[in-house]
């Protein structure tokens, strides 16, 4: 049987991807690891894609990095360099950079796949060792709209406010800018119990993707026009008399406002806004009205836009509207993307925020953190700018000069690259912690070389707000440090007043007291907890507590307990299209990549068959582009050679190019949404030529 600890046995933990922390068992195979199945897990029951059988790959590769490399002023190379000569130089550059220039020259990016203790620790560097307000990381590119929304209109934000599993008990699942079926197979089963329980699956999105397959119905909306058919569903409930009242009078506020808006929704308008047909649109709208259990999930599709956190907002009205929230198998949930996306932005690494998901900005979260850290409130830094707005101030006067950057590949995953590239050049110093050489890395002044995911131990929290361990399985190769080891000796070499540890449980501890009380509260749980229950879900106030699978059945997360209908306005894309930029770009995932693709791309049983771009039949025609030749597609902020994809599953007035290749961000917009800061991934104007 699988044992929970590193033996010759295997040893139980979770998959380095996605968000759906799909359970797995590792074994050393020589110079690999042989995956397989933790079928008694019960988000994936078993199941695992691709990327998640393929994962051992990267043990033992050869392009994984085993020796801190420092950049040669002389030659511009870099060199192999001892952990000592690197962190030295290291802390006595940041030291003069912080006392010519102040605390806030130097910043820290993180990422959304750390574990929740390296998000600490990670916050905690920044905060109190650097003393600088400059940190924030790339989940602010992932679902920060989703949470800003949730905030907002529930007063918290946790992706699924139930187990994944509910979903298999619902009448009518409305997915709005997810392709679930690719980018998280395992979860496809519990879709197709949904179906077989006779329940029915509604998919809107631009593209015709796998998991239109399995709908029922299929909206295909032009990128950027989500919002409105939230608004038009809200007239035609309204109109229908399908509003639950009751739930609306006793649970929520502001519904008033929110039914006069979508008042001028009609289904024609929609129609004429978002490329909809009207009748689908009724008939969306009489599947949900005559459903006692609906859910609606928003994910990156929704999401990545301008106007993100109005968008989900939207749709959180309809769930609203529809007396969902809190209802067994019914509700609004947002299908989170990172492996961390969830516990990443809990624990400290947001500019904005402290452990447990306080906000920096409250005296009495900075005090409480504060008393855990053992430093003065005083002492701690306010708030910093959000991810894409720190990248565009380096190297300027008042901007950072100095970045450090954990778990992310910058240089291929922010928008418009093709500007922030530029500002990481003109840093005095960069360092990049990884495992190989990624874009970002190739940059640096500094490379220092860390462990993966199999060779170390930590918490993840998965999309349900499950807090899950992954466990060391591996010794890492020689040369190669723990994050929190890392972070430990730099924060004690640039002088931190306070001690850091380098054990995962004793940080994890240190985050639970940081956290008690917060609104993500991890009070509850230890590592011991988590591998005898296999999974905890927050929050979690004491050892007693069962954790919270569901939440709102009785109250909303606001102090009076009542869920906001918010009132929104369609704006529209950033960049509408044009006679210069006549297509509609969107962007994307695919099964095979993960994000920025620096490991993926390394797998060589994971086909690296990009950039690739998707357009329509009748578009291929007009411009005459053939099937697996290439093209060219221009914005305003580059251009990107791919091969042509022609396929009749897209709009003939969209293209889509996934984002796990150099040069699919050239093209992005950076647009930011006002509230989550959240630039625009998923839509901008677009030509395309042969
Ligand atoms: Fe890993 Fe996500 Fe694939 Fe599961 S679905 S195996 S967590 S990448």
């Amino acid at each position: 049987p699988a044992t929970r600890t590193a033996t010759r046995t295997a040893t139980r933990t979770h998959c380095p991807y996605c968000s759906l922390q799909c359970g797995m068992t590792l074994q050393p195979r020589g110079r690999t690891l042989e995956v397989q199945p933790w079928a008694e897990f019960p988000v994936n029951e078993g199941g695992l894609c691709r990327k998640g059988w393929t994962a051992g790959g990267l043990r033992g590769h050869r392009e994984r990095l085993t020796s801190p490399l420092l950049r040669d002023r002389a030659t511009g190379a870099l060199r192999e360099a001892s952990w000592d000569e690197a962190l030295d130089l290291l802390a006595g550059r940041l030291r003069a950079l912080r006392a010519e220039h102040g605390p806030d020259a130097v910043a820290v990016f993180g990422g959304g796949g750390l574990t929740n203790e390296k998000a600490y620790q990670l916050g905690k560097l920044a905060r109190v060792a650097l003393g600088t307000s400059q940190i924030d990381y790339n989940g602010r590119w992932c679902m920060s709209s989703a949470a800003s929304a949730g905030n907002r209109a529930l007063g918290v934000d946790r992706g699924l406010p139930f187990p994944l599993a509910d979903v298999e008990g619902t009448e009518v699942l409305v997915l709005v800018g997810s392709n679930l079926v690719e980018t998280m197979p395992p979860a496809a089963r519990h879709l197709d119990r949904l179906r077989e329980n006779g329940g029915r699956v509604v998919v809107i999105d631009p593209r015709r993707t796998p998991t239109a397959d399995r709908a029922d119905l299929v909206l295909q909306p032009v990128p950027g026009t989500d919002l409105v058919l939230a608004l038009g569903l809200l007239h035609l409930l309204d109109a229908a008399g399908a509003v639950d009242t009751a739930y609306v009078e006793t649970r929520t506020t502001g519904w008033a406002a929110v039914k006069a808006a979508a008042a001028g929704w009609w289904p024609e308008r929609v129609e004429r806004v978002s490329g909809v047909p009207a009748a689908q649109l009724r008939e969306l709208a009489d599947l949900l009205a005559g459903a006692e259990k609906a859910m609606v999930l928003t994910a990156r599709g929704a999401e990545q836009h301008a106007q993100g956190t109005a968008t989900v907002l939207a749709w959180i009205d309809v769930a609203l509207a529809l007396g969902l929230p809190g209802r067994p198998h019914s509700g609004w949930g947002c299908l989170t993307g990172q492996g961390n996306g969830q516990g990443g932005r809990e624990h400290g690494q947001k500019a904005d925020q402290l452990p447990g998901y306080r906000m920096i900005d409250d005296p009495a979260a900075r005090a409480h953190v504060a008393g855990v850290w053992g430093v003065e409130p005083d002492s701690l830094p306010g708030p910093g700018r959000s991810a894409y707005e720190l990248l565009e101030a380096l190297g300027t006067e008042d901007g950072a000069k100095a970045l450090l950057v954990f778990g992310s590949n910058i240089a291929v995953s922010a928008p418009r690259t093709g500007h922030v590239v530029p500002r990481l050049e003109a840093l005095d110093l960069l360092v990049v912690a990884d495992l190989v050489m990624s874009e970002t890395a190739a940059l640096a002044d500094v490379v220092l070389p860390v462990t993966q995911w199999a060779e170390e131990t930590g918490t993840m929290t998965n999309l349900e707000g499950r807090v899950v361990l992954r466990e060391r399985a591996v010794e890492p190769p020689a040369g190669v440090r723990d994050e929190l080891a890392l972070i430990a000796d730099l924060a004690a070499r640039v002088g931190s007043p306070v001690p850091f540890s380098t054990e995962a449980a004793e940080v994890f501890a240190e985050l639970g007291r940081a956290s008690s009380g917060g609104r993500a509260d991890y009070a509850g749980i230890d590592h011991d907890r988590i591998r005898r229950e296999e999974g905890v879900f927050w929050p979690c106030p004491s050892p007693e507590h069962p954790g919270t699978p569901r939440l709102f059945t009785e109250r909303f997360a606001h102090a009076d307990g009542l869920a906001r209908f918010v009132t929104v306005e369609h704006a529209g894309p950033a960049e509408p299209v044009d006679d210069a930029y006549p297509l509609h770009l969107t962007t994307g995932r695919v099964l095979a990549q993960y994000q920025s693709g620096a490991q993926t791309r390394r797998i060589a049983e994971l086909p690296d068959d990009g950039p690739f771009v998707e357009l329509h039949p009748m578009l291929a025609d007009r411009i005459g582009a053939h099937h697996g030749e290439p093209v060219v597609v221009t914005t305003r902020r580059g251009e990107l050679k791919a091969t042509a994809r022609v396929v009749d599953t897209i709009r003939p007035d969209t293209v889509f190019v996934p984002f796990h290749w150099v040069g699919a961000n050239r093209l992005t917009h950076d647009a930011l949404d006002p509230a989550s800061r959240m630039p625009e991934f998923k839509v901008c104007a677009c030509a395309v030529r042969t």
